[in-house]
């Protein structure tokens, strides 16, 4: 059963809905093409085959901030994934290290999936990220980790996901 409230615009999910389809609703990877090849001069990553991706920068790259970094610059997220309660105040930090393995994992082949943010938030911790897909499967790997409460709420006009793991 649901404790939180759903937000409006907001709809609750299942762990087992598929998301992928949604990418298509990232107004920032939706903006505009970029030329090929394009480098982004914050993170180096590379515009190159109709994605982004870690490659050496081309000779000649145009530049260009890639979403990530325009997310994070704009100080606009895509996924808040709040972790609280008693469990997991008393093992904070197994489970953040969780979270920055997950970022890890994903980061080769996902370069746009990255933690903007962690910070504490009224006894609870709020992580936000880049990408839904990475907040989503942070909640995943806490949950398979530690089991406890785990919801997800997808605001899909926003392309926004509230995660939320309690234990
Ligand atoms: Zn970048």
């Amino acid at each position: 059963m649901g404790t939180q409230s759903t937000p409006a615009g907001f709809r609750q999910i299942s762990r087992y809905d598929n998301l992928f389809q949604e990418r298509v609703h990232d107004a920032y990877r939706a903006r505009r093409k970029p030329l090929e090849p394009t480098v982004c001069p914050q993170c180096k990553a590379v515009f190159h085959e109709g994605r982004w991706q870690w490659l050496e920068t081309p000779a000649g790259a145009h530049q260009d901030l890639c979403p990530a970094c325009h997310r994070t610059q704009d100080h606009y997220p895509a996924g808040f994934l709040t972790l609280e309660g008693p469990f997991f105040l008393a093992h904070r930090e197994e489970i953040i290290h969780i979270a920055r393995n997950v970022e890890e994992r994903e980061r080769p082949e996902h370069p746009l999936n990255r933690i903007m943010e962690i910070e504490e938030k009224d006894g609870a911790t709020l992580i936000t990220t880049t990408d839904i897909h990475l907040a989503r499967g942070i909640g995943e790997a806490v949950h398979n980790a530690y089991q406890g409460d785990l919801e997800f709420h997808y605001n899909p006009q926003e392309y926004l996901l509230r995660v939320h793991w309690t234990r």
